[in-house]
């Protein structure tokens, strides 16, 4: 058949994302399946089906990961690949993760039903626990598969309850016995709705991102001294709080102070005893710093690091910074960037280069075999919160492009 013409069924998508949005569904339209929960079992089993249904060889690890390969005409070729996540944030939204594995099932019910059968297989997959709300760190699956973490240590990961990650992988039935290492892959692409502003911005339909910013996480702990705050005067207190403000403000104002190219947010904070009498002796809060520059991000920390001593010297409420996390700007593959750009101009959607803020399971991937990821919009650039919404024309343009570049690279020795 004439491959150039083939098109996913963007209704039987949209009808597929609803099925899946039901699970964990939230009375405001989003949905909750945290990772290793009773909901993302849910949603693994209905993939699973939906994979058998196809013929899929469906394979678990022992990371929770599942595979879902379309036997290709060349067996002893390696797949093309394409994956995302079905975990998502508490009360988080119905596109995140779950559009890039139900865009590549699309795309493999478009290739069984025509009966088309590519040179290399195709592989579906779903990493366990993208989101690292409920165990942290995020994208942990899939940088055990990229030998980039330990595996038991991704095990020992606890959540608030104390629970272990691989204990609840074991009690929801998807502790596999495959093992979480990677396998030669020819190309990876990730579908995935922006979760900015940009596209909607631009009139874009398709986003081809360049690479993904580096990302560096801090949690900053300061120590005050706790005092009624009746009979305790002004001067001479050590207000962890106060303190902790002066360091947010100068946090907010750092990437202006770079020069750009640069974005800085302090999303979380901890305010001890957090009584209204009582003068804060604990304050513990996280930075988060993203560039398309690792250098500039380490420079803007350097320059941030010695403003906050000052401030935590001046209260006198010693600090404690704690470096938890770096991932390296990750840029994509040359060749499967330009791919998705040019499919998304062929196709006839309006299609945009730019580069991805946010970390996906790309980012692994990309430091072990081939990557590229498709962007689509997100109406008001909202994500990560139940009213996340992407216009379902949207989602099916996404998966024709995903379709489309997996066909070529499928079919290339
Ligand atoms: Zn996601």
């Amino acid at each position: 058949m004439d491959l150039d013409s083939l098109r996913i069924n963007g209704a039987r998508l949209q009808h597929t994302l609803e099925e899946m949005a039901k699970i964990g569904a939230t009375p405001a339209g989003g949905v909750q399946r945290l990772a290793c929960s009773d909901e993302d079992k849910r949603a693994r089993d209905l993939l699973v089906s939906w994979l058998r249904e196809i013929d899929c060889e469906v394979t678990i690890d022992t990371m929770g990961n599942i595979f879902g390969r379309y036997a290709g005409t060349d067996p002893s070729l390696p797949p093309v690949m394409s994956g995302s996540h079905v975990d998502s944030q508490p009360k988080g939204g119905r596109f995140d993760g779950i559009l890039g594995v139900m865009g590549p099932l699309e795309v493999l019910r478009t290739l069984h039903e025509n009966g088309v059968r590519p040179k290399r297989s195709v592989v579906l997959v779903d990493w366990t626990n993208e989101e690292g709300s409920r165990f942290a760190p995020a994208m942990v699956a899939s940088g055990v598969w990229a030998g980039k973490l330990d595996l038991q240590w991704a095990y020992d990961r606890t959540d608030i309850h104390g629970k272990k990650q691989g204990d609840e992988l074991e009690r929801i039935g998807y502790k596999g016995s495959a093992p979480c290492e990677a396998f030669p892959v020819h190309a990876y692409y990730e579908l995935h709705i922006e979760q900015g502003p940009m596209l909607e911005a631009k009139g874009m339909i398709i986003g081809a991102p360049k690479g993904v910013l580096c990302l560096h996480w801090y949690d900053i702990h300061l120590e005050g001294t706790a005092n009624q705050v009746g009979p305790t005067p002004m001067e001479g207190r050590n207000d962890a709080l106060v303190a902790a403000a002066e360091m947010i403000i100068k946090v907010d104002q750092l990437p202006a102070a770079m020069g750009g190219n640069m974005v800085a947010t302090v999303g979380e904070i901890h305010n001890y005893p957090n009584s209204r009498n009582i003068i804060p002796d604990g304050v513990h809060f996280t930075i988060d710093i993203r560039s398309w520059d690792d250098d500039h991000a380490l420079a803007a920390f350097d320059k941030l690091r010695p403003q906050m001593l000052e401030i935590a010297q001046r209260h006198g409420t010693p600090i404690r910074i704690e470096e938890t996390w770096k991932v390296v700007k990750a840029p994509f593959d040359q060749d499967l960037f330009e791919r998705v750009y040019a499919t998304g101009v062929k196709l006839g959607y309006p299609t945009m280069k730019w580069v991805s803020g946010a970390g996906h399971d790309a980012s692994y991937m990309n430091q072990v075999m081939p990557s590229a990821m498709i962007f689509v919009p997100s109406i008001g650039g909202r994500s990560h919160v139940e009213v996340e919404e992407t216009r379902w024309e949207d989602c099916e343009a996404g998966a024709n492009v995903l379709l489309h570049c997996l066909l070529e690279n499928a079919n290339e020795i």
